[in-house]
């Protein structure tokens, strides 16, 4: 029998199969071909094939029967089936719910799960040696030979190159060992990540209340179907250790896990959690792996055997031969959201992938978004609390500083006030930690010359250019384009004419510098900490206490655990408000939340400042006192007021291109036929725009905006497709509809 035959359980073989199938191929088209299937190959859908496509041959997948009435003497044939097991039935049914929903081809959905260059192909053994055991004591051999058979003694066969590294010796001694017949040859084969994570391994003893909520969610993933819930507890409750309760559970029913995490490859501290509590690494799945991780990843994955794989948003995307669970931790964090290519949200599709899978799906977080609270309210959701800090810890205090107040202002050339600074200095005479955050990186938003008030602007895009000292240079934070900092102006000619506007890091570095000239002073951004190895570096010399003072942006913000940390300073609380954007209040409270839980996180009790030009905005209330669910309630009736998410479906339309004339003739055709009014089913829509977007121009690309809000129970993917399929578009112009806008820039 052959192996994809084994696993036919729930699929069976085509009626016309044995003549022709239809194959999606992983490029933005919506159709699956169909083929002609080669003599003496059966084929079944999921099964991985090569086809021709347009002078090329590509790896794609059976999607079902071909189309009755073809002729299979005019298709072309498939190439090959690959030795996989086939990508199985609720990982295409996935595909095709998200294209659907996305409104995008189910080929380029499809592309999402086979992003992998040579995934497919048999995995190729390197050469390995292996000791002979042998009574070597009668042989002559040299120093350098015995040092490579002592690394050998293990057992474990080693490629050469690793023999020579560690044993210090070329590898011309490891061959000389196998004409000796001391050393054989054996094939390594590269085995897939996580085969064997212990669940049996005894966790950290929970507390009562971890406990029950543990035992629930284990309940809840013995038996089988569909269950979602939102595990919600303050920063050091305890909600991972709880989670992987539910994991260990679902590795002892034999099933694959995921647990999504918003910025993985930041998160090594969390992989050492995980190793401490299953016994080995995860598998891993972020942009920044190397060529062959992804592919014995990928290949583990879809074979079945990588069994937990920790995961950036795309991890949704692989194809789990038999997927059981899905922890979405920090649900409310926008990293979730896809922008670009395939526009989606991971959180709303994980939801999705555990409702078709019949599994359970744990939403983690201790500042759920409002969609998600908005789930919990109405039940859909299971919402499972974890009400204290583990071991007894408290909560900080929290207290604004009001930067509008006399004794507390400061020049444009400074940032922290005479408050915060003396709360620095009695933290740093304690011996304790300080992390003074703020969400920007470089020395100074804006650059402006003192004598005409040009501002230095990105070429390409709306927005100023952010001067980076360290490195001398302005750089646009949208497009990536840089320059030197300029000596003239380019405007008005003057010398040495500009002045630097408001904070990054690096001038908060600065300022602290001057201040504290004694301390130990770390900044960290994401372009200052070069790779992981430097970034993990600096995180064991805050642990270590070599550092007094951090500053940072949101890259530390979230899931480090500093028990000597006791004092934040949130250096600019409202920066994240002034967009005036649907979600500005929510984010602005999740990130000050998020950064207010690194402090006092052991014994020692922990304070947080904020400064603020707005201490009696709700949301600085709502930090002060500790009231978040007030503030969401708030916040909840302010959508509903004016009919926006969660209480209605937004679809952000986005007309882009070089030729400004053109992107306005698009997006004023779109908006003259857009969809406003009532439908037949009594249904409210309407449409906004268009107008230029906030970013105008982006990457040297004009854009407009049109925004549609509808009432849920709408068909709003029908209504848009009728609609935007019947404007006319040349091809350099690209119309992108983004459903569940998060960004509206
Ligand atoms: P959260 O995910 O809710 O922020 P964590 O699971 O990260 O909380 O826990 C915070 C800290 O407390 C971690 O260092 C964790 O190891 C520790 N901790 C939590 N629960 C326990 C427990 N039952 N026993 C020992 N340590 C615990
Ligand atoms: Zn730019």
């Amino acid at each position: 029998m052959s192996q994809a035959n084994m696993f036919q359980d729930e699929e069976h073989a085509l009626p016309n199969a044995d003549r022709c199938v239809s194959v999606l191929v992983p490029y933005p088209v919506d159709k699956a071909y169909d083929y002609m299937v080669p003599d003496g190959e059966h084929l079944q859908p999921g099964d991985y094939v090569i086809v021709p496509l347009g002078g090329r041959e590509v790896s794609a997948v059976v999607w079902g029967a071909a189309a009755g009435d073809v002729n299979p003497s005019k298709l072309k044939s498939v190439v090959l089936k690959h030795k996989a097991k086939p990508m199985p039935k609720a990982v295409r049914d996935f595909i095709d719910w998200v294209a659907e929903y996305t409104m995008t081809p189910r080929g380029f959905v499809l592309k999402m799960a086979l992003s992998v260059p040579g995934g497919l192909e048999p995995p190729k053994p390197a050469k390995g040696y292996q000791y002979i055991n042998k009574d070597i004591l009668k042989l002559k051999i040299t120093d350098r030979q015995r040092c490579v058979l002592k690394l050998l003694s293990d057992n474990i066969p080693r490629i050469a190159a690793d023999i020579a590294r560690d044993a210090g010796v070329s590898s011309g001694v490891v061959k000389g060992l196998v004409s000796k017949g001391l050393v054989e040859e054996v094939d390594i084969f590269n085995p897939a990540p996580c085969r064997k994570p212990d669940p049996f391994r005894d966790g950290p003893a929970l507390s009562e209340d971890q406990d029950a909520v543990a035992q629930h969610l284990k309940d809840k993933v013995k038996q089988d179907g569909y269950y979602a819930a939102l595990l919600d507890g303050v920063t050091g409750a305890g909600k991972t250790e709880v989670y992987f309760e539910a994991v260990a559970q679902a590795l002892k029913k034999g099933k694959q896990v995921l647990i999504l995490l918003p910025e993985i490859a930041l998160s090594n501290a969390f992989i050492d959690r995980f190793v401490s509590r299953f016994g080995c690494q995860p598998a891993l799945w972020h942009s920044h792996l190397s060529p062959g991780a992804r592919k014995t990843t990928w290949r583990g994955v879809a074979e079945g055997h990588s069994k937990v794989v920790v995961g950036a948003r795309s991890a949704l995307f692989l194809p789990y031969q038999n997927l059981g669970l899905i922890i979405i931790d920090e649900e409310h964090d926008p990293a979730y959201k896809q922008e670009d290519g395939v526009i989606y949200h991971a959180r709303d599709m994980a939801v999705v992938r555990a409702h078709q899978g019949g599994f359970s799906v744990v939403l983690v977080s201790a500042t759920p978004s409002l969609e998600t609270m908005h789930n919990a309210w109405l039940g859909r959701y299971e919402h499972l609390h974890l009400l204290d800090r583990f071991g007894g810890a408290r909560l900080p205090d929290i207290d604004t500083i009001d930067m509008r107040a006399k004794e507390e202002k400061t020049d444009a050339q400074h940032f922290i006030s005479p408050s915060l600074k003396q709360a620095i200095e009695e933290t740093v005479a304690k011996d304790e930690q300080v992390l003074l955050f703020l969400n920007r990186r470089g020395y100074a938003p804006l650059t402006l010359c003192r004598s005409c008030g040009h501002r230095m602007e990105c070429p390409r895009c709306t927005a100023w250019l952010v001067e980076h000292k360290s490195s001398a240079r302005l750089q646009c934070h949208h497009c990536g384009f840089s320059t030197r900092s300029p000596k003239h102006c380019p405007e008005c000619s003057e010398v040495d004419s500009f002045a630097a506007c408001g904070p990054g890091v690096e001038r908060v570095y600065e300022e602290a510098k001057a201040y504290f000239p004694d301390a130990n002073i770390l900044m960290l951004a994401s372009d200052t900490a070069e790779n992981n190895e430097q970034l993990r570096k600096m995180l064991d010399d805050i642990k270590n206490e070599k550092i007094d003072i951090i500053i940072g942006t949101q890259i530390i913000a979230k899931g480090h655990h500093f028990p000597n940390l006791t004092l934040v300073g949130v250096v600019d609380a409202d920066l994240g408000l002034t967009g005036g954007e649907l979600r500005a209040a929510e984010r602005t409270y999740q990130l000050l939340h998020q950064v207010a839980g690194r402090a006092g996180r052991a014994e020692k009790p922990g304070r947080v400042l904020l400064q603020t030009f707005m201490p009696e905005h709700r949301i600085m209330k709502a930090m002060a006192e500790g009231l978040r669910d007030p503030f969401l309630e708030t916040e909840a009736h302010e959508r509903e007021v004016a009919h926006m998410p969660p209480y209605s479906r937004l679809v952000g339309i986005i007309v882009s291109g070089r030729d400004e004339g053109q992107v306005v003739e698009i997006a004023k055709a779109l908006g003259k036929a857009a969809p406003q009014g009532v439908n037949e089913k009594g249904h409210k829509i309407r449409t906004l725009g268009p107008a230029p977007a906030p970013f105008a121009r982006l990457r040297g690309k004009f854009r407009y905006r049109l925004l549609v809000q509808a009432d849920k129970a709408l068909n709003i993917q029908k209504t848009i497709a009728a609609w935007v399929g019947g404007v006319k578009c040349p091809s350099t112009v690209r119309i992108y509809i983004d459903i569940d806008p998060q960004s509206f820039l």
